[in-house]
């Protein structure tokens, strides 16, 4: 998954981009949701969010390295609770 940092400027241009709604505002800066985070995989060959940042500051989140593989696993969990 990824995360934002406190560098965001809460311009609210990733939040409509994420195919999982995964993005949110919360109590200071946007935040992200890991459980529903795939780093786009599944959907696109970017980070869509990442793609759109203007200050570039959603990086990796080291508390949620995941696999390729993992990440697309969670892709289909996610689109089966759909
Ligand atoms: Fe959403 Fe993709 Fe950004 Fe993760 S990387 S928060 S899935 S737009
Ligand atoms: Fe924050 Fe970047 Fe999202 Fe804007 S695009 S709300 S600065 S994380």
């Amino acid at each position: 998954a990824l995360y934002i940092t406190d560098e965001c400027i809460n311009c609210d241009v990733c939040e409509p981009e994420c195919p999982n709604g995964a993005i949110s505002q919360g109590d200071e800066i946007y935040v992200i949701d890991p459980n529903l985070c795939t780093e786009c995989v599944g959907h696109y060959d970017e980070p869509q969010c990442v793609d759109v940042c203007p200050v570039e500051c959603i990086p990796k989140d080291p508390n949620h390295v995941e696999t390729k593989d993992e990440l697309m696993e969670k892709y289909h969990t996610i689109t089966a609770a759909l």
